[in-house]
């Protein structure tokens, strides 16, 4: 049924004019109906007072009836409006408006030639019009398409909205009419007048809102895009809310139907059997009044009446058929394509047809990678599962019972909309980790409005078990980042492959230009320091005790007290020394400690804690302000990390031959050595640099970080170096190049470690995880590589800078989608220049 309705709002949607001028056709036909045709006896009966009916004994009774439902009517109205207001759309209320002035238009029109009724009559049932009027529903549709983005996606909408509301929304006619036509059953002729005007009231309302609805908004939506319709902030509209509130529940919807198959079964039988029976009884009877009022009663003889055509008549819907089969089959080819391609594949997967194309246009090729990095089928699909068919207590109820792995998607949705599932502990409630991700992503798609934004957002096929409670909360997916890879670098007579994660075009290139210009001399390193730190601030009542727990600290027997403490909280964690700084009464103590293969943040945390404790057990008044009294220093530029160290202290050096400065980097060791002191010595100086006395340390740094899975934000005080160029061997042709660094933050497990891609990083260089034989030599391999890395990176990019190459190679690398072709057409002198 949602599927036909879907179709049916889709082809409203698309062909508004064709639709509303049908519509209007079709009433202006209804309303040259020739009543002279119809048995205008019939009227004057019934107009007169008919001896056999009880309205003149009630009248007083119908005058209160009537006045309580005008008043009901007038107050319904209001409310209505009320209700649309607070969706704060002026569009949706003028939409609103328009339909039930139309419909109001049609229902008076159709009164008046039907029943034929006086104006008092009328009166009374314009109000019923208006209690029986459901504009929810009109709000509802109007709210379905101004959830569109674009233009485009208007007809979707709404004829998702129909789908939603359409099968809602015709039962509930057939079973309002059915009921109300009971009324009309009745023999008293004031009631079954009022019930003909329900019926009527209910049916032109289903009419005007299946037909000149959906087309008058599809064609105001698109009148108000030109005139920039969506500069208006739209009501908040939750798309799957909307879904789940307009969708009936199957239990009512099956009673409803067999409420609607029992009541025609009371209809059929007392509009044919009854009438047989009570023509029989009046052909017998000599009362004539009462024949009357029974043929007035019969609906079958009253409609055959009204739809007595004439030849006008008949011309007119010629007409309009033709108008339709015209629209339907001549006119826009391509959509009949889609449709009757629709109706093979059904709507949903139209849309997904159309993603997919949306996904395509932006590449010729699709491979197996692409795929990770797109949304993929089945998502797609999930996205558009069935709607809610359980209560929100039925779902709790669940819940509670068996967990939320037992609900639905959307069921899980409405719990955490409810606030019964905390939108962090999805993966826990639905006991599945990418369930628990996909879910989330929902949410934010819906409440960020950007379901397309997560097209290119990847989430599957990754193992969150090592990211949850590790790596990242509130996980909807990861970040594909490329990565690249330079080398052969020889370090320490060894060859590296060395993988690097960057955006940056150029960065690997050039630093595999500069593993070439070492690939004979090779690097050497040396490890001169490994302590990763941690520097709590604690205060005292005076500068007295605070000078004297530094003195205590200094006495062997007190530092091994405080190391003991420290050590105790793990295998690996061995407290080194502590370094203090007085500031008036506050006293900052710097734990330094090694920690084998691990970075080590958290282990020096959990040490410092326990060391400290150990020392305020001694000295009472300590208050210990925080762990953490940016003396570490983590992840902040700081001088002490330069001067002292942090983490693994490295020293690299390389010589390079003069001849290989000339063939691959393309400059001579003179102009090298002259740019660096020029450049990372004093232009670092003017700077006012602490550790920036290098050209790019921190992009080599970074980008081995990245693809190894170390902390980012560690790049500050790892990015740490001072590059040293000198001319060296007889004639200083050749050129000596040294990198210090002595704060590279790094560790081959914790953090990101784990995760499978970066790990596998670590794998390429040989230092994955901890080395059991001797804990911390893989970290220290990994420093190593990061430091001659950076040497090579060095030399590379100071070579360009010296040979005016940066510009040019950035230009070409970094836009090659946009400026490859202007580069290329501009005199390669003017790039330099720039
Ligand atoms: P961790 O994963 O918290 O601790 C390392 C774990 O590995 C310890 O349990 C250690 O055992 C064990 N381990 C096994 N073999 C080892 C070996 N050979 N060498 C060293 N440890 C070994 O890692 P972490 O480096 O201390 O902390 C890294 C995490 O801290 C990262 O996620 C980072 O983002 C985060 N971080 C924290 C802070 C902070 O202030 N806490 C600051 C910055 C970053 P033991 O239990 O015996 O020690």
């Amino acid at each position: 049924m949602s599927r036909v309705f879907r179709l049916y709002g889709e082809f409203c949607a698309t062909h508004p004019w064709e639709v509303i001028v049908a519509v209007i056709t079709l009433t202006t036909c209804l309303l040259t109906v020739d009543q002279k045709q119809t048995d205008t006896d019939s009227h004057a009966k019934r107009s007169q007072p008919c001896p056999g009916c009880f309205e003149e004994q009630f009248k007083a009774v119908d005058v209160i009836v009537m006045t309580v439902i005008r008043c009901l009517a007038i107050l319904y109205s209001s409310h209505q409006f009320r209700n649309l207001q607070k969706l704060g759309s002026k569009y949706i209320l003028g939409i609103a408006g328009l339909f039930i002035v139309f419909s109001s238009f049609v229902f008076t029109s159709t009164v008046l030639n039907f029943l034929q009724i006086d104006l008092v009559d009328l009166k009374d049932a314009l109000f019923f019009f208006l209690l029986l009027i459901d504009l929810s529903k009109a709000a509802t549709l109007a709210q379905f398409a101004l959830t569109a983005s674009s233009q485009e996606e208007i007809t979707s909408k709404i004829a998702r909205g129909m789908s939603v509301l359409g099968p809602t929304i015709t039962l509930d006619t057939v079973v309002e009419t059915l009921v109300i036509g009971v009324g009309t059953l009745s023999g008293v002729h004031r009631l079954e007048m009022l019930s003909y005007f329900a019926c009527l009231s209910v049916l032109v309302n289903y009419v005007i809102f299946m037909t000149f609805y959906p087309a008058c908004l599809s064609l105001m939506l698109e009148l108000s895009r030109i005139s920039n319709f969506y500069g208006e902030k739209q009501p908040v509209v939750s798309k799957m809310l909307l879904e789940e509130n307009e969708k009936a529940n199957p239990a009512v919807q099956r009673v409803k139907l067999i409420m609607s198959i029992g009541l025609t079964a009371v209809h059929i039988h007392s509009r044919w059997f009854i009438k047989d029976d009570t023509t029989t009884d009046v052909s017998n009877n000599t009362n004539t009044d009462n024949t009357n009022c029974a043929d007035d009663s019969s609906l079958y003889g009253f409609l055959m009446k009204q739809f007595a055509l004439s030849a006008d008549h008949i011309v007119i819907l010629i007409l309009v058929v033709t108008l339709i089969i015209k629209f339907v089959f001549f006119e826009n080819d391509d959509h009949l394509k889609q449709q009757i391609e629709t109706v093979v594949q059904t709507h949903d997967e139209t849309t997904h047809v159309l993603r997919r194309q949306q996904r395509f246009a932006k590449s010729d090729s699709v491979n197996e990678e692409k795929e990770v990095q797109t949304i993929n089928d089945e998502e797609i699909e999930d996205l558009e599962e069935p709607l809610l068919s359980r209560s929100l207590e039925e779902c709790l109820q669940i819940y509670r019972s068996d967990g939320a792995s037992k609900l639905t998607d959307r069921e899980v949705v409405l719990l955490v909309d409810t606030k019964h599932i905390p939108s962090y502990n999805l993966e826990k409630a639905v006991n599945n980790q990418e369930r628990g991700v996909k879910i989330r992503r929902q949410i934010i798609q819906i409440s960020a409005k950007c379901e397309d934004a997560f097209l290119n957002l990847p989430y599957k096929h990754y193992d969150y078990s090592k990211v949850m409670g590790t790596c990242c909360e509130n996980v909807i997916g990861y970040i594909p980042v490329p990565l690249g890879v330079a080398g052969p670098l020889l370090l320490d007579g060894k060859q590296y492959y060395i993988p690097m994660s960057t955006t940056e075009g150029c960065l690997i290139a050039s630093t595999n230009r500069g593993c070439r210009a070492v690939e004979h001399c090779g690097i050497k390193s040396r490890i001169v320091a490994d302590g990763m730190t941690r520097g709590p601030v604690v205060r005292f009542t005076s500068i007295t005790k605070a000078t004297e727990v530094v003195a205590w600290l200094e006495v062997t027997d007190n530092f091994s007290l405080v190391k003991e403490n420290f050590d105790s909280t793990s295998r690996f964690a061995k407290l080194t020394r502590i370094t203090t700084r007085l500031a008036g009464r506050y006293l900052f103590l710097r734990f330094v400690a090694e920690t084998g293969d691990a970075m080590g943040m958290n282990m020096l945390s959990k040490g410092t804690e326990k060391a400290l404790l150990a020392v305020q057990k001694r000295f009472p008044d300590m208050e210990i302000l925080s762990l953490s009294g940016n003396f570490c220093t983590d992840k902040k530029p700081a001088a002490v990390n330069w001067i002292e160290g942090r983490g693994k202290s490295v020293v690299c050096e390389a010589i390079v031959s003069g001849d290989v400065v000339s063939s691959v980097l393309k400059s001579s060791t003179h102009v090298l050595v002259d740019l660096n002191t020029s450049k990372n010595m004093i232009g670092s100086a003017v700077a006012g640099s602490i550790g920036g006395f290098n050209a790019h340390a921190a992009n080599i740094v970074t980008a081995i970080f990245i693809a190894t899975g170390q902390d980012p934000a560690q790049n500050i005080a790892s990015s740490n170096c001072i590059t040293i160029m000198e001319p060296w061997g007889e004639n200083g042709q050749d050129l000596y190049i040294s990198c210090t660094m002595p704060s590279i933050e790094i560790g081959t497990v914790g953090g990101g470690t784990i995760l499978p891609a970066q790990s596998a990083c670590l794998d390429m260089l040989g230092v994955r995880g901890p080395n059991e034989d001797s804990p911390g030599a893989n970290s220290k391999q990994l420093a190593r590589i990061v430091c001659a890395t950076v040497l090579v990176g060095e030399l590379s990019l100071m070579a360009a800078l010296a040979t005016g190459h940066l510009v040019k190679s950035h230009l070409k690398y970094n836009r090659s989608y946009s400026e490859k072709d202007s580069c290329e057409k501009t005199d390669s002198q003017e790039c330099c220049k720039t």
